[in-house]
């Protein structure tokens, strides 16, 4: 299924491999429902470390074999080699993969091997080294800036080196403040960073588990959004209407403030991602 063509935002889901054959079809039955949103292309995270790297290519080669939709796997740097990253992609490559999502991870607690890569710009490096123009490759960006950047300056400057190497687009980590990607993404282009900066959107569904990310991940949850969140307790309908306006409202800004597409975290469900497009009319009502 093609993306777009006519100028309408480009949508992509990102989804986490299952454990289980239940979590399974699950998943194929959220993927099912977000063919909706005629995605250009289905993510699937990798454990940083290598935890999940075979659940990582199944759930890839299912979506990818199984169609319309493209899949994107991603890769991290975490204990990873040169030749377990070129064997990797030449698999994914015979398999008719084009696009994968290029990131450094995060060191598993009790790990100790970085592997032979430091910083996700090295991985791109790599891949167009040695694969040319054959992957469409995605790096990560950080509105609110990487937790562990020494500062803003210097995570732009890192972000730069990904652009340098060969990324061929972004997608942010999630934020509810629009200002902060609207600055980052005009500070880019000042720079001369060309590439689309796609804002990753994360759907409210669960309190305590949203705080706990974003306090791993520094992405900052309002006050208003966080106090308004907390005194629902455990109302779950409560959580799930203020957090569809919430979000809702901040992808429609975003998007007529000019991002080129959002993509999706969709935590393997499909139901909100579908009210929030939706809801901003990138997908027709449901009954
Ligand atoms: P980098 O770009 O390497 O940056 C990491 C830090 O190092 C930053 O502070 C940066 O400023 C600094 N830095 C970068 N390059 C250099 C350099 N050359 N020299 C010195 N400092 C440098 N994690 C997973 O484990 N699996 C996933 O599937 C996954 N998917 C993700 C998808 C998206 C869209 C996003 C936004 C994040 C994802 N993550 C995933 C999380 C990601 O791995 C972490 O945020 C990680 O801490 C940083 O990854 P990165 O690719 O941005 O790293």
């Amino acid at each position: 299924m093609p993306a777009p063509s006519d100028g309408s935002p480009v949508l992509s889901c990102e989804f986490f491999p299952p454990v289980t054959a239940e979590g399974l079809i699950k998943l194929q039955a959220a993927r099912s429902q977000l063919l909706a949103l005629r995605p250009a292309y289905f993510s699937v995270t990798y454990g940083a470390g290598g935890s999940t790297r075979e659940r990582t290519v199944e759930a890839v080669l299912d979506i990818q074999h199984s169609g319309p939709v493209p899949a994107a796997p991603h890769l991290t740097c975490i204990a990873a080699t040169r030749d377990s990253t070129r064997e990797l992609l030449l698999h994914y490559r015979a398999q008719g993969i084009g696009r994968v999502v290029a990131l450094r991870g995060d060191m598993p607690s009790g790990m100790r091997d970085p592997g032979e890569f430091r910083h996700a710009n090295e991985l791109v490096q790599f891949i167009r080294t040695e694969f040319g123009d054959h992957f469409h490759i995605e790096v990560a960006a950080y509105p609110e800036y990487h937790p562990q950047a020494p500062s803003p300056e210097k995570d732009l400057d890192n972000f730069q080196r990904k652009v340098d190497a060969g990324a061929n687009s972004a997608i942010t980590q999630y934020f509810y403040n629009a200002d902060a990607y609207f600055r980052f993404r005009d500070t880019c282009a000042q720079r001369g960073i060309a590439i689309p900066i796609v804002p990753g959107i994360m759907p409210i569904t669960n309190f305590t588990q949203l705080a706990r990310f974003s306090d791993a991940c520094g992405a900052e949850i309002p006050r208003w959004v966080r106090k308004n969140l907390e005194s629902f307790g455990d109302d779950r309908e409560a959580i799930r209407a203020f957090g569809l306006d919430v979000v809702s409202a901040l992808c429609e800004r975003l998007l007529s403030g000019g991002a080129p597409g959002l993509h999706f975290y969709s935590m393997n469900q499909a139901t909100l991602t579908l009210a929030i497009t939706e809801r901003l009319g990138l997908i027709p009502a449901r009954r």
